[in-house]
């Protein structure tokens, strides 16, 4: 934790709502959200939400929260029936967006290729890209979890430097641990965090050492501290638990609870 303190990475919690969200449950989250005494002001928190609730949330939100999206148009303009490109993200108020989530590379056989053009137009747009990488229960088994990361790293490897690095988060999903109920252990994400933050080292230690690493995968209260008091994990990428305030700000206490610690160290 002094570690990485020293280096100055902040917490960064962000939830995915994924295909979840209506009116009435954007009002009852953020009523339950703002009743609640944790204070979020030391950590970063993102909410990533379907593309029609940007307006109402960056409106409504408090302003200490980041909102994002869940992907995001590898083109910026032109005949792309469906897509929305990064600046119309820009325009309805979206900070942040996910790119290669482990549930678009599978449900919509998104490429490497494919992230890197995403990744490209977030930058492009300001959009702060947050890039999902991750094995699968198989490839795990299979001991292909390094070469699996490592291959879609390269694919955006050459496009991170320090002048952008605070600009631009990873996130390491094993798709085993996706609302499966089975988190990585702390020994587990932080091994794989540690290996992503040493391949990025190889590029520029610079830049290796600001990016922040989100561990994401069945992550809760109960087992957030753990995860997050490993030195590589700077936070975490919440997807069924960021869809009710109190879960969510459960994991944003423990965050803030080894903050604490940090400081008293
Ligand atoms: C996710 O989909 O990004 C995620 C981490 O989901 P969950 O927390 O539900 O495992």
């Amino acid at each position: 934790m002094i570690q990485k303190a020293a280096m100055m990475r902040k917490f960064m919690i962000a939830g995915n709502w994924k295909l979840h969200g209506s009116h009435a449950m954007i009002r009852q989250w953020l009523a339950d959200f703002m009743a609640l005494d944790t204070s979020i002001d030391a950590l970063d928190v993102a909410l990533c939400v379907p593309y029609v609730y940007l307006p109402m949330l960056s409106t409504n939100a408090s302003k200490n929260i980041l909102i994002g999206a869940q992907d995001v148009s590898a083109h910026d303009t032109g005949a792309h029936t469906g897509e929305v490109s990064a600046a119309m993200l820009q325009e309805v108020g979206a900070r942040l967006v996910l790119i290669g989530h482990s549930e678009r590379r599978q449900d919509h056989a998104e490429s490497d290729e494919l992230v890197r053009a995403k990744f490209k137009q977030a930058l492009a747009q300001g959009l702060m890209p947050v890039v999902c990488v991750g094995e699968s229960q198989q490839q795990r088994e299979n001991n292909e979890t390094f070469a699996v990361i490592e291959r879609q790293l390269n694919a955006i490897i050459d496009l991170l430097n320090a002048a952008n690095a605070d600009q631009c988060i990873l996130a390491y999903e094993p798709i085993w641990a996706i609302g499966t109920g089975l988190t990585a252990s702390a020994e587990q994400a932080q091994e794989v965090h540690q290996f992503i933050r040493s391949q990025l080292a190889h590029k520029d230690v610079t830049m290796a050492r600001q990016i922040r690493l989100l561990y994401g995968g069945s992550c809760k209260g109960s087992n957030a501290y753990e995860l997050f008091s490993m030195p590589d994990v700077d936070g975490g990428l919440i997807g069924g638990a960021s869809l009710k305030a109190e879960d969510f700000m459960a994991i944003c206490h423990q965050a803030n609870k080894l903050l604490d610690k940090t400081q008293s160290d």
